[in-house]
């Protein structure tokens, strides 16, 4: 057996767990602000969820996705982004009524099939929002916003940011857009890649996500997507920027930025960190109008955002972001010998129910080795209890700041407890 986590994936050991909870903690305070609740969707789901929503022609769909058939044939897939199965669960309970909105929210693992690097895993994990049932402008920079104030909550500066965004069209504008772009991917075939080339007529706009430097100069010269809106789609982004202006959001405009999946109309937008390398964005969206119908619901409108922990916390480590560490033992309780392992037991369980974080020694060590466990928790006091201090009801609390030790009678202990922890807090 080969004892050694998947490649690609990693285990989230103490140190980066606590600020995983720290991020969540982060974004359930911030999103309830903005009205979003909580859902949580399987882990798999049926794999046309993702097939249909993200698109066959997409890197996720074609090459990325951990898709399984399970004992009875069925073909599921690990969920590779968290927007399709929201929107399918929010079809099969009927969230959205015609005319209601629903704002949710959403953190878990996702799995890619990708190639691992710094800040891209096999498994990674995502905090994402849906904004279902609202076409206008407003809930677009509502939900940018929302984004941009996480990361800002996150303690990651502005001044690391950059905040990208594009529209995409609709089904009005975009595939007369997609044909001009495939005619042109077609006409400068000899100077672009393979993979260029196949995207002509698979998903011509990912050629403009290509990394090849030569691909790059030549889609320099591509016509965009931004030239070419309809009517209603260019009002709309002009809105979605004035909203934008109005909450004092900056942004940059990227007319090449596509995102890699089927379901985008109009709005998308990128948060990109400085410091991370080839996987700087840590953050992005868009609007899915259409998204709905594809499963066969009504039309609903929709957009969102996902964000990556792993890459967040990256920028977290270049900002020089610390996360404040919970007490583990605000206070330690120590036995002289095994006559009294009872009241230690009892005196510590009954710290714990008084709400304070309190450790005990569960191996046997001698009390030199329990008062070295206190410094290494960190505790701030040490509660000490003898054999004839606990035939008197007593027991010594030290406090490990100023060395002071007292004498304290066990029925007073966690007023005087409290109060000493009190008096450090102040
Ligand atoms: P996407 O759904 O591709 O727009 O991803 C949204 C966010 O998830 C990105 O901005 C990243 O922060 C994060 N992310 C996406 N793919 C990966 C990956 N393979 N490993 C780590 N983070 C990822």
């Amino acid at each position: 057996m080969e004892v050694r986590a998947p490649k690609g994936t990693v285990d989230m050991l103490p140190d980066v767990a606590r600020v995983w909870e720290h991020l969540l903690r982060v974004a359930q305070e911030l999103f309830a602000r903005y009205g979003y609740e909580p859902i949580y969707t399987p882990i798999f789901e049926h794999t046309e969820v993702f097939t249909r929503g993200i698109g066959e022609a997409t890197d996720i769909v074609s090459k990325e996705m951990y898709t399984f058939l399970d004992r009875a044939d069925r073909s599921l897939t690990l969920r590779p982004e968290g927007t399709a199965s929201v929107v399918r669960a929010a079809l099969e309970h009927n969230l959205v009524p015609k005319g209601a909105a629903a704002k949710l929210y959403y953190a878990g693992a996702m799995f890619r099939y990708e190639r691992p690097q710094k800040g891209r895993m096999r498994q990674f994990w995502q905090i994402g929002v849906e904004a279902l049932g609202m076409a206008e402008p407003s809930i677009d920079a509502e939900v940018i916003a929302l984004l941009v104030r996480f990361f800002e909550a996150a303690g990651i500066p502005s001044a690391n940011t950059r905040l990208l965004v594009n529209s995409m069209g609709d089904e009005h504008c975009r595939p007369a857009y997609r044909e001009e772009l495939a005619a042109f991917i077609s006409a400068h075939a000899a100077d672009l890649c393979d993979e260029c080339n196949r995207r002509a007529d698979t998903n011509p706009l990912r050629a403009f996500d290509c990394k090849n430097p030569t691909c790059r100069t030549v889609m320099a010269e591509a016509p965009l997507l931004r030239d070419r809106l309809c009517e209603e789609c260019g009002t709309h982004y002009g809105s979605v920027k004035h909203g934008l202006d109005e909450l004092g959001i900056v942004y940059e405009e990227d007319p090449s930025l596509v995102r890699g999946l089927d379901y985008y109309t109009r709005t998308v937008f990128e948060i990109q960190a400085e410091g991370l390398g080839a996987q700087n964005a840590i953050g992005g969206g868009g609007r899915y109008d259409r998204l709905m119908e594809e499963y066969g619901g009504p039309s609903t409108p929709g957009l969102g955002f996902a964000l990556g922990f792993e890459r967040t916390m990256l920028a977290m480590q270049a900002a020089g972001v610390t996360v404040p560490e919970l007490p583990r033992a605000e206070v330690y309780v120590a036995r002289v010998d095994d006559s009294v392992a009872t009241t230690v037991f009892s005196a510590c369980q009954a710290l714990r129910d008084a709400g304070i974080a309190a450790e005990m020694d569960h191996q046997a060590r001698s009390l030199k080795s329990q008062f070295k466990q206190a410094d290494r928790l960190s505790a701030l006091l040490t509660v000490i209890v003898g054999p004839e201090e606990a035939a008197a009801g007593e027991v010594t609390v030290r406090d490990m700041r100023t060395r002071e030790e007292a004498r304290v009678a066990l029925d007073d202990l966690i007023p005087r407890v409290d109060a000493l922890l009190r008096r450090d807090h102040r």
